[in-house]
């Protein structure tokens, strides 16, 4: 199987690499790309001898190249957004492993829809962004799509076989995604405003890149989640809960009209969800350590606590409203996030900086990638001007 991995030099890609090193005689890396760090993505080349190496900065495109001839490898250095779509669109390639960070990752992703390849999501921005216009070019396109995301992806394995998005036909009664409460489940209200990125970033269960750390501690991130179901699994906002699971180790769960409950569990490392969907419908080797139960000892479950993490109830908001709300609320939080990782802003501002955002732009259909990207442009420029307002 061909691949392109889309944002290869950041946590998921890295994980993914290291998947497919496991298993060479499945896999070949077709392409590579990255947004700036030419230095990781020349050592991933080395390696993997990709036959497309993308980089999105000019300069570290030009590194990257001289690197290349010097090292004579047949990898061709490409740059620019264009280029990234062109990657994930490429006829040889038969799979897509979407990994970008943001809205950065929704062209790309939508190419790769669009010419029918099986995408293994991890950019869930694409589908809080651009929900309907991604599944109908999923749809239209003949593509196969996997969730990757941990919650997502247990949630996948624990429905029928031939779950085509009807709840009620399969008996689906609910859906239960797990979320750990982050790094500030527990700290007192108080101390909350004045976190740093560095305790934002220093997740409890799960080591990944620093913007979806940061929507993990406010809660934003299974907000987004919550979204990324209901486009995923066709199911609406009512029919997904959110359940608090401080042990991450049961990864979500699907409850049935029966009364059953099914969920898949696993030790919190991301090569389990890579392995299964690069495998699907097999499955393979992903180098996770067995899930030692006596170790774990016990589970244990709490209600989220919508006060504290005011992000979820405005992700459950956005849904409900539909159109280009989701599109305006996850521009508004990739800027407030920025934000606060630059540190412009208090990680409190964050929930109210997206709130205002909310209350200030209109929503109107999201029909077209037009229509997105309009939204998405407006709530950036809303966002800094709430922030400005405020300093
Ligand atoms: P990361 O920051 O570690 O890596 C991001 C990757 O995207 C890097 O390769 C970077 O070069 C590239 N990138 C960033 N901005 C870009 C741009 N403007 N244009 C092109 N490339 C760009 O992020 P991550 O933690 O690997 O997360 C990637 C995606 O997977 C996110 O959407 C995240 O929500 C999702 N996800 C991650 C995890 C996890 O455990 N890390 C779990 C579930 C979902
Ligand atoms: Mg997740």
């Amino acid at each position: 199987m061909n691949l392109t991995i889309l944002g290869s030099t950041g946590s998921i890609g890295v994980s993914t690499l290291d998947v497919v090193a496991r298993h060479p005689e499945r896999y070949r890396v077709t392409a590579l790309t990255a947004q700036c760090r030419d230095d990781v993505l020349f050592a991933q080349c080395l390696r993997f001898r990709p036959k497309y190496a993308v980089l999105l900065d000019e300069a570290a495109a030009a590194r990257l190249a001289r690197n290349i001839a010097e090292a004579n490898l047949d990898t061709e250095v490409l740059c620019g957004a264009e280029a990234l779509a062109q990657v994930a669109a490429l006829p040889e390639v038969d799979a897509v492993m979407a990994a970008i960070v943001g809205a950065a990752g929704l062209r790309p992703t939508l190419a790769a829809a669009r010419t029918g390849k099986k995408i293994l999501l991890a950019n869930k921005e694409t589908l809080v962004m651009a929900g309907a216009v991604f599944m109908d070019a999923v749809r239209a396109g003949g593509a196969v799509l996997l969730p990757i995301d941990s919650e997502h992806n247990a949630v996948f394995q624990s429905l029928p076989h031939h779950y085509a998005g009807d709840m009620a036909a399969s008996g689906v009664s609910r859906i239960l995604l797990t979320a750990s409460g982050g790094p500030f489940r527990n700290t007192p209200l108080s101390e909350l405003e004045n976190v740093t990125p560095e305790q934002a970033c220093a997740h409890p269960n799960w080591s990944m890149g620093r913007k979806i750390s940061v929507d993990s501690a406010t809660m934003m991130n299974k907000g987004l989640e919550v979204i990324e179901a209901h486009w995923l699994f066709n199911a609406p906002a009512d029919a997904i809960d959110v359940v608090v699971h401080p042990q991450s180790v049961i990864h979500s769960l699907v409850q049935y009209v029966d009364g059953s409950v099914l969920a898949q569990l696993g030790n919190p490392d991301m090569r389990t969800p890579i392995a299964y969907a690069l495998a699907w419908p097999e499955r393979i080797e992903a180098g996770v350590a067995p899930l030692d139960l006596i170790t774990v000892a016990r589970l244990d479950f709490a209600a989220p606590d919508f006060q504290r993490f005011p992000c979820l109830g405005l992700a459950y908001q956005a849904l409900r409203a539909g159109g280009t709300a989701p599109a305006i609320l996850n521009a508004a939080n990739e800027i407030a996030v920025a934000a606060f990782l630059d540190g412009a802003i208090p990680f409190l501002a964050i929930p109210r900086v997206l709130e205002t955002v909310l209350e200030k732009l209109p929503v109107s259909a999201a029909n077209s990638l037009d229509d997105v990207l309009e939204a998405d442009v407006a709530a950036r420029a809303a966002a800094h001007k709430v922030m400005e307002d405020r300093a």
